[in-house]
């Protein structure tokens, strides 16, 4: 089976990635992908955390000059390399990606929420103390929030990342209490022409893949077309994870191309 596609992947530039980008591109190359893109965390949400604020920083700079220096590496390869970063969004840190986001010619700029009120979902403690529908209530405001953004972003990252993390026995986001906000987020996505990716970087007894089928069938019922397909690798080979997967449910609800983007543009693959 053919991988045409991976749009979300982390090296060592990223705190939490382990190897380098060169062997991520060697790997996304031996698996014939057409298309490839790095996307490190840049987390300047973190420094308005309580223990994040300690985790270091992606430096931009440095990882802009391997950029550059990977583009020409690679720039003969079947495989179309892209380069960009995963924007945490809070609400204190629009200005900054407002103007710093610009300085680069990244191929793809990816919007993404990973912290809520002063620490990431993934650490499960701004839980403490809260209930499902607040938790999940303020998530949505927060997303809605991040696609409103004055910043330029292109694709919006593993919409329901909360609901990795709950202990709820019911925790899927797609329940009707929740819906008028969804539809609202969905409706905006569609309104600005942004991509949802279907992110598969997820450890869960039920859950493969964000946003849940229910969404993306929303999303299309709404007439939503623009999806991309999202391994979040950390390791290189993860590069493609459960591709099949996301490609047959894609189909089935209806998807017929993979949105991906090259220089911030937008290029449709045809989802085989
Ligand atoms: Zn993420
Ligand atoms: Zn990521």
């Amino acid at each position: 089976m053919k991988i045409p596609s991976d749009s979300h992947s982390h090296s060592k530039f990223s705190h939490d990635g382990r190897e380098s980008a060169d062997k991520l591109i060697k790997k996304a190359e031996s698996l014939g992908l057409d298309y490839y893109a790095i996307t490190e965390h840049l987390d300047r949400d973190y420094k308005y955390c309580r223990s994040e604020r300690f985790i270091p920083q992606l430096r931009l700079k440095a990882y802009y000059r391997a950029v550059k220096r990977l583009r020409e590496k690679y720039s003969n390869s079947n495989t179309y390399v892209a380069f960009g970063v995963e924007a945490g969004f809070c609400p204190e840190v629009v200005e900054w990606y407002q103007k710093k986001l610009p300085e680069f010619d990244f191929d793809v700029i990816i919007n993404s929420i990973h912290t809520m009120d002063g620490g990431d979902a993934y650490f499960g403690k701004i839980f403490d103390g809260k209930t499902q529908d607040e938790i999940y209530n303020r998530y949505l405001d927060l997303l809605l929030a991040s696609v409103k953004v004055p910043y330029s972003y292109d694709i919006i990252a593993h919409i329901g990342y909360v609901t990795r993390y709950v202990s709820f026995e019911n925790y899927t986001l797609c329940q009707d209490k929740y819906m008028d906000k969804i539809d609202a987020l969905l409706k905006e996505i569609i309104a600005q022409d942004k991509t949802i990716e279907i992110n598969t970087h997820i450890k869960h007894k039920e859950m493969s893949f964000l946003p849940e089928r229910g969404i993306l069938q929303k999303y299309f019922e709404l007439g939503g077309r623009n999806i991309t397909f999202s391994s979040d690798a950390h390791l290189s080979d993860s590069i493609g994870y459960r591709y099949d997967l996301v490609r047959d449910i894609a189909k089935e609800i209806g998807f017929t191309h993979w949105t991906v983007y090259k220089k911030r543009i937008a290029h449709k693959i045809e989802i085989e």
